[in-house]
């Protein structure tokens, strides 16, 4: 493992960058301070504003294959920095180091599908009721899109955004969590080596601001900003969507979610258990995409637990650095506050907890390393509808199937869904208009870990947007439709006549 600081040199930041600012940023590995970096003044975010807008209107007339060769060319530049740019996730945000590595992928991946889209970009040809015309759908850039995001995918999340709004000819402004600014700055140095590489000269389109939520609020009510697509908790979405709604803003919203699995008593109980364990436990509990919500038919409840239990205990938590290690730490002393108050209300309303407690304390007083808590609940109680952003998995029992679908989905969150089954009535019911109500429903396949080529997000207070692949691309384009007449004639729609005074 290279030094932190070598890191930095290898991903091209300068001592004084690093060194000089007024935003302190802490590893979770130790709490120690990694950073200081400079945050942006409202003045000098209006400015970028105003620079994003300019060269958005220039950056539009550029044909979109060629803005996919840029794409190409970043994501070439991820290729070359995979392993550097994932130890820096790894130290800025805690996740193992494998999973650090799986981030930069998935960057590189979206950056594949961006340049193949490029040359995609298509609307429909439609047929017109009037002689002689001739209807399509045509889709143009929006102009600027805001992207803040949150801790957890301090740089995929960003990449999804940003690949699909480059080559749809937009310029991108992006506000990273205050948590992981190196990360973006990374990223953006990244770029910046692509777009020198870039067979012409272009107006910068990409920029990062940092700060806090007062920042992200400059982005949120700016007129110029055509899209803001927001990714954190469903309290920042509340925040921010009556703003952008009302400016008549386009707004992309992938909050919270608090994502389930049916056990069926049919279910390859092992595969159950591998993914059971990866989306509950993995990253840490630190996934929008976590399993949260075990629902397990009567029958195998007592055994699943039992079998769960030494799981958890069997699972290594440690430095995330060490390739052995499946768990780092929490992002936070307020990460870890929060799960230690859900685990205490879950106990008040009847759960029985296992795990859960503080691991490592003296080796790190300053840093968050925690035992995965599995708590067998009686029901589906307050406590369990709450996303808490930890590993925290409540297990429940059901009698019917109908009785497991209908608590499944009374939760306020919709993100991702599954059921572990060889039942397939069981399952195709599952996906359904009667059984999931998330944007992602899977069968024999655990919440986490999406591929890129499929539309990222969820309904309900997960807030509705779609990211990444399938046909996301036109939340970050507008479309016009266009009736050409090639005829001598002015037929009007719904064959309504209106003839010029002295004609017939
Ligand atoms: P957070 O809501 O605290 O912060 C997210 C981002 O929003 C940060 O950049 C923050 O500065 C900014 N922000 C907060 N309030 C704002 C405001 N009023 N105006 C403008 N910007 C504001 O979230 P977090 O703790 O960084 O991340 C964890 C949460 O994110 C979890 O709820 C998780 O489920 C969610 N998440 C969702 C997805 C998804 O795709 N659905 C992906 C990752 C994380």
């Amino acid at each position: 493992m290279t030094e932190f600081r070598d890191i930095l040199t290898k991903l091209g930041f300068t001592e004084q960058e690093v060194s000089k600012g007024d935003l302190q940023v802490r590893s979770p590995l130790d709490g120690r301070e990694i950073a200081k970096v400079v945050t942006h003044t409202t003045k000098q975010t209006t400015d970028i504003i105003k620079s994003a807008y300019a060269a958005s209107q220039e950056w539009r007339k550029i044909p979109a294959p060629k803005r996919g060769e840029l794409i190409r060319l970043f994501g070439q530049e991820l290729r070359q920095h995979k392993d550097i740019l994932g130890q820096l996730i790894t130290l800025e945000c805690g996740k193992i180091l494998e999973e650090g590595r799986g981030e930069v992928q998935e960057m590189i991946d979206i950056c594949d599908f961006a340049v193949g889209l490029s040359r995609q970009l298509y609307g429909l040809t439609i047929a017109s009721e009037r002689p002689g015309h001739r209807m399509m759908e045509t889709w143009h850039p929006l102009g600027v899109v805001g992207v803040i995001s949150a801790f957890n995918f301090p740089a995929a999340v960003w990449a999804w955004n940003f690949a699909l709004a480059i080559v749809c000819g937009n310029s991108v402004v992006w506000k990273p969590s205050e948590k992981t600014p190196l990360t973006a700055l990374a990223c953006q140095k990244l770029w910046e080596q692509a777009v020198l590489r870039f067979s012409q000269k272009i107006p910068a389109i990409s920029y990062v601001i940092l700060g806090d939520a007062k920042i992200g609020e400059i982005l949120v009510d700016h007129p110029k900003i055509a899209l803001i697509s927001a990714t954190g908790s469903t309290r920042m979405g509340k925040a921010i969507a009556p703003k952008v709604a009302g400016r008549f803003g386009k707004l992309l919203l992938e909050l919270g979610g608090n994502n389930a699995m049916i056990l069926t008593s049919s279910a390859d109980i092992d595969l159950a258990m591998r993914a059971i364990l990866f989306s509950a436990v993995g990253t840490t509990g630190q996934r929008c995409t976590t399993l949260r919500r075990l629902i397990v038919e009567q029958s195998i409840m007592s055994t699943t637990i039992n079998q769960l239990a030494k799981l958890y205990q069997q699972v290594t938590v440690g430095h995330p650095l060490n390739s052995k290690v499946l768990i780092g730490p929490l992002i936070d002393q307020a990460a870890f506050s929060n799960m230690q108050k859900s685990i205490e209300l879950a106990k008040k309303e009847g759960g029985h907890v296992i795990g859960g407690e503080r691991l490592f304390e003296k080796e790190y007083p300053n840093a968050y390393y925690v035992r995965p808590a599995l708590i067998e609940m009686p029901r589906q109680t307050e406590i369990v509808r709450h996303e808490t952003f930890a590993p925290i998995l409540y297990v429940m029992s059901y009698h019917s199937f109908e009785e497991a679908i209908a608590m499944h989905n009374d939760v306020p969150q919709g993100l991702s869904s599954c059921i572990f089954t060889n039942d397939l009535r069981q399952a195709e019911m599952f996906l359904s208009a009667v059984g999931s109500d998330c944007g992602i429903a899977n069968v024999n396949i655990g919440p986490s870990g999406a591929e890129i080529g499929g539309a990222f997000g969820g309904e309900k207070e997960t807030g509705g947007g779609r990211e990444s692949g399938s046909d996301s691309w036109r939340n970050y384009m507008r479309r016009a439709t266009n009736t050409i007449n090639y005829s001598r004639e002015l037929p009007l729609a719904q064959g309504i006549q209106f003839n010029l005074p002295g004609k017939n």
